[in-house]
């Protein structure tokens, strides 16, 4: 149940409020609520003296429901650039799977920029399979994202592998990716409700759309109101593809969530020749953003090389969603 308290609530009120029912206290648009667990549908006579309104729900799905709020959220990323709300931008965030070099990153800096892009992506802490596998820079790489930004202005999203480095992610980045091996990891979660950053959530693979509006609801209740969604594909029994991207849990997530949503078709396809179709079907989804893998020389990459775009092939996707874009009335920024 969500609470919205009447305006002249004191501070000690809501906390003894909150305290007594067990409730996640949150000051979102100047308005002060307490969040309870969705079993809890009435309200005892103390709280409704102080209640303003009130929603009651079937399920925890509570902040990010759109029987909360009927619109998707607003995203601020920067003065100037915003997603949900009445904006309809639609990102199209562009970089490697893992930052490898100066050389590598700068390179994919320069692509954005050449194309009038705004979000840089690049993994430093790579949730690897194997441990002998490339595990990704670490800090060396956040500080050369962190050089780009700098220098081209773009803003940075990187993955956070596991709450040990949570901070340093949180740090460097604009946008906190949360990979889909992480995205249960409740100290993430927590560190990334305490934060005001835009903080992306990739649904695991094998992960319901309950559970992952729920591990949005551990950020929301915390405090920071800032959270996207991101689809990547789930399992299924079919092999040839590397994971199946859940375009039908997309129209379910607009329908009942207030939350933007990304959708990564490098990912789900596991192979560069299925991607710009797969974008361009995304992109018709009128989602809030796109986040594509593109290397230099992908034959060479350190992680995820069968299905990162070559620089030409990025340049190419991003001319033919121009028009879809247009005819949508959305914009690639
Ligand atoms: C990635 O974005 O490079 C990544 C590892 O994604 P996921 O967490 O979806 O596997
Ligand atoms: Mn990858």
């Amino acid at each position: 149940m969500i609470i919205e308290l009447k305006k002249i609530t004191s501070e000690e009120t809501i906390e003894y409020l909150a305290k007594k029912h067990c409730a996640f206290h949150i000051f979102d648009s100047d308005k002060n609520f307490l969040i309870t667990s969705a079993s809890i549908k009435e309200m005892d006579n103390e709280l409704s003296k102080h209640a303003e309104n009130q929603w009651v729900f079937a399920t925890d799905m509570q902040l990010s429901s759109r029987d909360f709020r009927n619109i998707t959220r607003e995203i601020k990323l920067k003065e100037g650039l915003s997603i949900g709300g009445k904006h309809n931008n639609t990102l199209l965030i562009g970089g490697p799977c893992s930052v490898e070099s100066e050389d590598q990153i700068r390179s994919a800096a320069e692509l954005l920029k050449e194309l009038n892009l705004s979000v840089l992506r690049g993994g430093c802490y790579k949730p690897r399979t194997s441990p002998y596998s490339f595990q990704g820079m670490g800090i060396e790489g956040l500080q050369l994202l962190s050089k780009m930004r700098e220098e081209f202005g773009h803003l940075i999203i990187s993955e956070v592998r596991d709450a040990t480095h949570v901070a340093e992610i949180i740090e460097h980045t604009d946008i906190v990716q949360i990979g889909a091996k992480a995205m249960y990891d409740q100290g993430i979660l927590r560190a990334c409700s305490k934060t005001q950053k835009p903080v992306m959530i990739k649904r695991g693979f094998g992960t319901t759309l309950q559970e992952f509006t729920q591990a949005a609801e551990f950020i929301l209740s915390g405090g920071n109101s800032n959270v996207i969604l991101c689809e990547r594909g789930i399992r299924t029994f079919e092999t040839k593809t590397r994971f199946t991207l859940d375009l039908c849990g997309v129209a379910w997530l607009q329908e009942h969530t207030n939350l933007p949503i990304i959708l990564d078709p490098s990912h789900a396809m596991g192979y560069a020749y299925g991607v710009p179709a797969l974008t361009k079907a995304c992109m018709a989804m009128n989602v809030e953003g796109l986040i594509i893998e593109t290397h230099p020389t992908p034959s060479l990459a350190k992680s995820d090389a069968s299905q990162q775009l070559d620089y030409d092939s990025f340049r190419d996707l991003h001319n033919d969603l121009q028009p879809l874009a247009e005819c949508l009335g959305r914009k690639i920024r």
